[in-house]
């Protein structure tokens, strides 16, 4: 067949020659050793986990080696995009600081090696599905529904039962030039399949950064390089921009590297050097169903979508920090010898990322944000409590903003010092942690939360005692020692020592008795330190809820 004959009658009307295209795309010049890395979603909902995971990644190596990260939108399937995926994707890089420098970001397309969506680059990839038919590596298939329609599946089962290969080639690949030539003619759609070479049983090596050298089945598929749309499907856009665009490193999930054979083949096709590969693992759990460890799924896990911990009020930090944890082993003992260092500092390296899929752990992140929201100032935390409600709890945001003072009250108490204190999990932890501060939040009826440890008498007989001798203009150790004298009339032990020789013969000692107060103010026997909370409430509220309590038992 005249190949060149056969890539005029399929593309008579190419723009660019592939020549013309390389010559728009000249080589980066970029110090040695600086990675082009990408992030290159496709705009089909929200931004995932895994691909968060990647993001970061890209931005690391980035960061790290003085490099480019530029921002590349795979919008080919017209059927699955979902508006606004893009800008919100970038949105959310953003907030967490880890914006692309070129291609799409938020001020707009920058960059000289554009454009950065797929959708606008139809010209280029023709060039290079022309280029295919003259060498005589593509052809057309007229197929109604090339991609897995039942026609050719029914083509492929018979030719499977006739030669008992698992060879996936076209029907269309025996097809004369004459016959292509009638049904363009007839006005006939065309997808373009790669001519696979392979046959089975051959194999091919693969280079990955992270997981080295992995030797793979040949790929055996007449791969679709253009739909009969004419849009490429991500196998051919690919290598062509990656190429073009100058990217050395391709990071991208680890499920694709099962057609990473296909996009080899394309590579070879074009006689483009493939770059280096990191196949990222993917973030599991275990199935609640199956009991089975299984990759984080769109449908069943509502933390695959990263704006699930935006909702949940986790600082970005305490995420990063999460994910990096996940990405580089290195990172857990990086963050003990340096605490309190910016993290984008952190020295990652792709020899140190982890090969085998990591769970999600929950208990694991709940613990680094503690210690995140521990290392920031009680301003810090009371304007991100803030800025969480006002996305996601109005009404909160209003009572947290009435009660500025008394918010940053409790949140300085303990945060000084070397062990800070941790009880916040999340920004949104707040509302039900402090709901004891604020009048609007607190239930009557908690305050009446006592055990059986201590008997109603005596509860009434204590609280009606420290309400009537009320008095929180001292200092802490003096009101201590308050308290400790009611305790005391009271038939608690003053001596510790005394109250352990012989526990029976008391009500209990003075931390028992300060836990009724606690109780009776909060309702809670979880507060930080008791002496401060009655204070920052006030003697006229701390009265009220002791006359409620009192009333009420
Ligand atoms: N568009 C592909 C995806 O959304 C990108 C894979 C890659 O990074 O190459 O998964």
């Amino acid at each position: 067949m005249d190949y060149n004959k056969l890539a005029d009658l399929l593309f008579p009307n190419n723009k660019y020659t592939v020549e013309d295209v390389e010559k728009m795309y000249p080589a980066r010049k970029l110090p040695a050793g600086a990675q082009v890395v990408r992030f290159a979603p496709s705009p089909t909902g929200y931004l995932h986990l895994g691909h968060f995971f990647q993001a970061i990644t890209n931005k690391f190596i980035a960061l790290q080696s003085n490099g480019v990260f530029y921002f590349r939108l795979e919008d080919t399937d017209k059927r699955r995009e979902v508006a606004g995926a893009d800008k919100l994707a970038l949105e959310f890089l953003e907030e967490y600081n880890l914006g692309p420098n070129e291609g799409l970001t938020i001020n707009g397309d920058i960059g000289d090696y554009g454009p950065y969506r797929q959708s606008e680059r139809g010209e280029i990839y023709r060039a290079y599905a022309k280029r295919l038919v003259e060498k005589g590596r593509a052809f057309p298939c007229f197929c109604d529904a090339p991609e897995g329609k039942e026609e050719i599946l029914e083509n492929r089962e018979k030719m499977l039962e006739e030669t008992a290969s698992i060879m996936e080639h076209d029907p269309c690949r025996g097809l004369t030039f004459e016959e292509i030539q009638s049904n363009i003619k007839a006005g006939k759609g065309f997808a373009l399949r790669l001519l696979s070479p392979n046959k089975e049983g051959d194999t091919i090596k693969v280079y990955d950064l992270i997981k080295g050298e992995r030797e793979i089945p040949a790929n055996l598929k007449d791969v679709v390089l253009l739909k009969n749309d004419g849009i490429p499907p991500y196998p051919f856009a690919h290598p062509i921009d990656d190429h073009l665009m100058g990217t050395t490193i391709v990071v991208r999930g680890e499920d694709w590297f099962s057609s990473v054979n296909q996009h080899i083949d394309i590579f070879n096709a074009l006689d483009i050097k493939p770059m280096n590969y990191i196949h990222t693992p993917l973030i599991c759990k275990i199935d609640a169903e199956t009991g089975n460890k299984r990759k984080l799924s769109k449908r069943k896990d509502p933390e695959n979508n990263v704006f699930f911990f935006k909702e949940a009020g986790y600082p970005n930090v305490a995420v990063l920090e999460y994910l990096l944890n996940l990405a580089n082993s290195n990172f857990e003992s990086w963050r003990v010898q340096n605490p309190q260092a910016d993290i984008f500092s952190f020295p990652f390296s792709i020899k140190k990322m982890s090969t085998g899929n990591p769970m999600f752990d929950l208990i694991k992140l709940n613990d680094i944000s503690k210690n995140v929201i521990s290392r920031m100032t009680a301003d810090e935390v009371y304007n991100s409590v803030l800025v969480w409600a006002e996305e996601f709890d109005k009404d909160f945001a209003k009572i947290w903003k009435d009660n500025k003072q008394k918010a940053l009250g409790v949140l300085a108490i303990g945060r000084e010092g070397e062990r800070p204190r941790k009880d916040l999990t999340t920004f949104a932890d707040a509302k039900t942690l402090y709901s004891y501060m604020f009048k609007e939040t607190l239930s009557k009826q908690n305050l009446l939360g006592f055990d059986e440890k201590v008997d109603k008498a005596t509860i009434k007989e204590f609280l009606t005692k420290y309400l009537a001798n009320l008095d929180l203009d001292v200092d802490n150790q003096q009101w201590f020692n308050q308290v400790k004298e009611i305790a005391g009339t009271c038939g608690f032990a003053t001596d510790n020592k005394e109250y352990k020789a012989n526990p029976t013969a008391f009500k209990g000692n003075v931390a028992d008795a300060c836990a009724l107060i606690r109780i009776a103010i909060t309702g809670t026997n979880q507060t930080p330190d008791l002496c401060t909370i009655l204070k920052i409430l006030g003697k006229e509220e701390v009265k009220s809820r002791l006359e409620f309590v009192i009333g009420n038992l």
